[in-house]
């Protein structure tokens, strides 16, 4: 299991070096916009599933070559909370070190007070909300038994009240899954209630484990004026920008399954001849075909 990635670029955070402390893909949610993957290990179980032991040494080493950083970041394969160590790792790393430490998480296991503990020594933690009635809940985070909306609720709004470094919410958007009025409504007064030092509003930006789409950038500035000022609007609407990224993106995600090519230019958020020109030369140099299914034309790898 790679520990250690990066220093990636982040949108959120900066330079951020990544600590990946979960096997892929063990997770208490399996949503159908994870872009990680479909979920192998649905679980609320803690477990040490890395020990602070294992990423000791390999910390040290990435630290000891890195000139810059802004943040320290448990994220990667799946919930890093469900990693029992987490709290010591987070103590290690803030004892040993001056970066800031970062913890996104799905916030699903909140209502446990160890977890709120463990986290309590972060600087900025991250968690999501990605819907305001217990069906759409189920819908998009097809989410372990045991949790139910009202428990994720209570977890995120405790952590509020107990922590005391920033609390940063993200509120997630799949396009006709949770963008109807209601869920829209309950989103918003759970995250007043909440009162988190900043909002991000995000949505689909890379290929997602199931189909499902983004939400459009008129959807998110309405959101956002509903909100407080602290409210960020995350994806990236201006699109990819050069030839060889769209190549790559295309590549990547009609290998996993077939696309609709208003789907990729709805993914791509880039100019429709770009993107035309780039699936033509594909065609042409035999990586992608067309295919018809139910009268519709789909883009499939070869
Ligand atoms: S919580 Fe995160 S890692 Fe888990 S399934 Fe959802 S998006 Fe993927």
């Amino acid at each position: 299991m790679g520990i250690v990635f990066g220093p990636v670029p982040s949108r959120r955070y900066g330079l951020s070096l990544g600590l990946d402390i979960i096997p892929k893909k063990t997770c208490s949610f399996n949503c159908i916009y994870c872009e990680v993957g479909l979920t192998d290990n649905l679980t609320i179980e803690r477990k040490p599933f890395l020990k602070l032991e294992d990423l000791k040494g390999e910390i040290d080493e990435s630290l000891k070559n890195i000139s810059h950083l802004d943040v320290i970041t448990f994220s990667g394969s799946g919930e890093p909370t469900l990693n029992s160590e987490i709290g010591r790792m987070i103590r290690y790393l803030k004892k040993n070190y001056n970066f800031p430490v970062v913890v996104i998480t799905n916030g699903s296991l909140l209502w446990m007070k160890e977890v709120r503990e463990e986290l309590s020594f972060a600087d900025i933690v991250e968690p999501t909300l990605n819907a305001g009635k217990e069906e759409t809940f189920m819908k998009i985070s097809r989410h372990d038994k045991d949790i139910i909306l009202p428990l994720h609720i209570e977890g995120l709004i405790k952590f509020r009240e107990e922590f005391k470094g920033k609390y940063f919410l993200e509120l997630f958007f799949v396009k006709g899954v949770n963008d109807d009025e209601e869920d829209v409504k309950k989103m918003i007064e759970i995250t007043r209630k909440i009162n988190p030092d900043k909002i991000h509003l995000n949505t689909i930006d890379r290929p997602p484990s199931t189909d499902c789409l983004p939400v459009d950038e008129e959807f998110l500035l309405k959101i956002k004026n509903l909100l407080p000022d602290k409210t960020e609007i995350l994806s990236r609407f201006k699109g990819l920008k050069t030839y060889i990224e769209i190549e790559d993106f295309i590549l990547k995600t009609v290998k996993v399954r077939a696309l609709k090519i208003d789907d990729i230019f709805s993914m791509l958020k880039n100019e429709r001849k770009k993107i035309e020109d780039v699936i033509c030369d594909l065609i042409d140099k035999g990586k992608i075909k067309e295919v018809i299914f139910n009268g519709e034309k789909y883009i499939q790898g070869v």
